[in-house]
């Protein structure tokens, strides 16, 4: 017989996160603002080289660009080809070079080097969405802005804690239930539990310590 679901409590899911995670790398953005990669612009640049890439990958990709050049400045003065050099290993990696050149130039030549927190702003440069303005502005401007990327937006939906179609609408519709304290921790949290034990395929809720609280939504085959 199948054990009644206890009611999802977002405060002891994070407390059990939280312990969940502790032994998996950080997600690669909170690393980097933990290296000292501090700055909105370089929150910035880092998800765009994420997208599409593994996590060890950017990391690496991001570490090396940033030891070459870490400011709109010093990017802007950089040719396509020497920002591709760098971040080679990521996907689409010649195309992300050329935003990442456009988005320093038009940093340096619009707000004088120093990108504004702004989401409307950040949002309007190419190859910036929602997710990547929403991670820059909440690791590294303090605001509580939710970053959706695919493990927040499937693992929240398998929990029944949302129900939305993209991540798009999880990001609004987590917005109006998560708690604001959670905003910016969630991503956190989730790309690790994401990678290690609620993973796309063959999630492993057998061991897992929401268990008793989680709907398992559209989940046909676990561990
Ligand atoms: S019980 Fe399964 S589906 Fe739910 S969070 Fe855990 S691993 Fe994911």
């Amino acid at each position: 017989m199948t054990r009644p679901k206890a009611s999802f409590d977002i405060d002891i899911a994070v407390d059990r996160l939280r312990e969940a995670v502790r032994p998996f790398p950080k997600a690669m953005l909170f690393q980097l603002y933990e290296d000292g990669h501090t700055s909105a612009f370089e929150i910035l640049v880092a998800c765009l080289i994420s997208v599409r890439t593994r996590d060890e990958t950017s990391l690496a990709m991001a570490r090396r660009l940033f030891a070459q050049a870490r400011t709109p400045t010093a990017i802007a003065k950089m040719d396509i080809n020497a920002i591709d050099a760098l971040i080679d290993k990521c996907a689409f990696h010649l195309v992300k070079s050329e935003q990442i050149n456009t988005l320093a130039r038009l940093i340096v030549e619009e707000n004088a080097g120093e990108l504004p927190c702004s989401f409307e702003l950040m949002t309007s440069y190419p190859g910036i969405g929602p997710k990547c303005a929403s991670l820059a502005l909440g690791i590294a401007c303090g605001q509580p802005r939710i970053g959706v990327d695919i493990h927040v937006h499937r693992i929240t939906n398998r929990w029944g804690y949302v129900k939305a179609r993209t991540p798009e609408q999880t990001m609004t519709a987590l917005g109006a239930v998560l708690p604001e304290r959670y905003h910016v921790e969630i991503n956190a949290l989730l790309v690790p539990f994401g990678k290690h034990i609620c993973t796309p395929v063959g999630p492993k809720c057998s061991s897992c310590p929401l268990l008793d609280m989680c709907q398992q939504r559209g989940v046909e085959s676990s561990r």
